[in-house]
């Protein structure tokens, strides 16, 4: 008896043991914390049972909702036969399932190869087409490489690129070329093609930095220009950069479509497209990092579906689970897979793994993640609630301090601005993005804001209902923190 852990309320040991992640944790131990005991659906139980709404699926990654019954059962059933085993020399059957179910779902170059050319494209129906092995094209993402999270794939995704040019013998191709605005993760390599100031500047003295482009956030351009009289010159300037240091670049690194921590920063029509032409002709890889846009968010599975592209090397994690349990991939082409064999002396081995890699839990979780998208037709049902959240977010372009809407599927970003005529932000000290999410959490809506940006992110579960009910609550809390 008397032991510290006996004493106190669950708030009072959360602030005395927890650091919190992207945390100021001076405000914390102000303010006090929510604590989540349970989830169901689209929402979340806290400990003196009070239900919210999960506006921003648990950080981007809950997909059909908490306490889904279909992921449930997998990880029980797969917990009577085993929790974990190592890849490392050997292997595991939701491991191996799970990779030729990500093959198959993973997006495929524009029109298709011959070889398949019946049938539609994009999604999952077409791929039976391509279930017998070794008739892929080396173009196509073919091998999947596993860690535990989104930073770990961007990781692995740098390592390889840089690595496939060394046993190519252009030993010259070390650098990256990432954008403004960027963000891939948290760990040192990450934060060398991230280009979020308030996140990564003060770590600019102990990373490598990367070759940067104009982020393609038209609501602030970086050149002063419009869309769409600006041709896209955003475009332009990194195709420059691009081949003026071609030689010296192993690959670009993008968010495709979406810069999500950002600001949920929407790239205009036919800019990803584009910089698959720039990549291509330039003899540079492209890296496209799906963690947050993968997995039905921007409404197709992958957000490099919405232009054809097909990436040379595919960063997935966030809702590869379903929202479970830690998981991440790197997908690469069969060329990129090829260029790391030869003799074990001749040490081409890719030397990189972590102790979960292939964790057969979380694989059985996403394997039963991507089998509930077939069979719940996730995807197709999913096209109407997105015009509904359209239609209902039209009006906060009215509001005196909502400077833009942005929506792409279920990723939306509400900036505020103090002043909509001059675009002049709100300032850090006014945390206004914080102010709101507070307030709605007072109606029973979780959300979290990105600086002046309010996040909307709900699971692609969510029904019409909840969608009103989010969207109504979000408007409420921005006038009364706004007026
Ligand atoms: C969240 C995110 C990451 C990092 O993933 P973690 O699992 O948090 O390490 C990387 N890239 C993008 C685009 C992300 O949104």
């Amino acid at each position: 008896m008397g032991t510290l852990e006996d004493m106190g309320t669950l708030e009072d040991k959360d602030k005395h043991y927890i650091w919190h992640p992207f945390t100021q944790m001076k405000d914390w131990l102000e303010e006090g914390p929510l604590i989540i005991k349970e989830g169901r659906g689209s929402f979340l139980k806290d400990i003196y049972g009070r239900w919210y709404l999960d506006g921003v699926s648990s950080l981007w990654a809950t997909i059909h909702g908490h306490r889904k019954k279909e992921i449930d059962d997998a990880i029980k059933e797969q917990l009577e036969k085993i929790g974990h085993s190592t890849l490392l020399g050997l292997s595991n059957p939701p491991a191996i399932e799970l990779a030729e179910k990500l093959i198959k779902i993973a997006p495929k170059p524009n029109p298709p190869s011959p070889l398949f050319a019946k049938g539609g494209r994009g999604g999952i129906n077409n791929s039976e087409l391509r279930t017998s092995m070794g008739r892929r094209p080396n173009s196509e993402l073919s091998k999947v490489f596993y860690s535990d999270n989104g930073s770990t794939a961007v990781e692995i995704s740098l390592k390889i690129a840089f690595q496939y040019w060394q046993h190519k013998g252009e030993k010259g191709k070390t650098r990256f070329l990432s954008l403004n605005n960027a963000y891939h993760g948290d760990t040192l390599g990450a934060v060398g093609v991230g280009g979020i100031e308030v996140f990564h500047n003060i770590y600019r003295p102990i990373i490598i930095p990367s070759l940067k482009a104009p982020s393609p956030y038209c609501y602030r351009c970086e050149l002063d220009l419009t869309y769409p009289s600006c041709n896209i010159e955003c475009a332009k300037e990194l195709e420059r950069t691009t081949s003026r240091h071609k030689d010296e670049i192993a690959a670009l690194i993008i968010e495709p479509l979406v810069q999500a921590a950002a600001g949920m920063l929407i790239s205009p029509p036919g800019y990803l497209k584009e910089v698959k032409r720039i990549c291509t002709e330039n003899n540079i890889l492209m890296i496209a990092d799906e963690v947050a846009t993968g997995f039905g968010r921007t409404g197709k599975m992958f957000a490099c579906e919405h232009e054809g592209v097909c990436p040379d090397i595919m960063a997935i994690a966030k809702g590869i689970t379903g929202g479970y349990l830690p998981l991440a991939a790197t997908l690469t082409t069969q060329d990129i897979f090829n260029s790391f064999l030869g003799e074990y002396k001749e040490l081409k081995t890719f030397f990189h793994g972590h102790t979960y890699t292939g964790n057969p839990l979380a694989c059985a979780a996403a394997i039963a993640n991507i089998e509930f998208f077939e069979k719940d037709r996730t995807l197709e049902k999913l096209h109407e609630r997105i015009s509904f959240l359209e239609e209902r977010l039209r009006p906060f372009t009215e509001l005196p301090h909502v400077g833009e809407v942005r929506q792409k599927g279920f990723m939306v970003g509400l900036e505020l601005v103090k002043d909509k005529k001059t675009k002049e932000p709100y300032p850090l000290e006014d945390k206004i993005g914080i102010k709101v999410i507070l307030k709605a959490r007072e109606k029973g809506l979780i959300i979290r804001p990105l600086g002046n940006v309010i996040v909307l992110m709900p699971p692609l579960s969510i029904s019409i209902q909840e969608i009103e009910k989010m969207v109504k609550i979000t408007k409420w809390a921005i006038e009364r923190v706004t007026e």
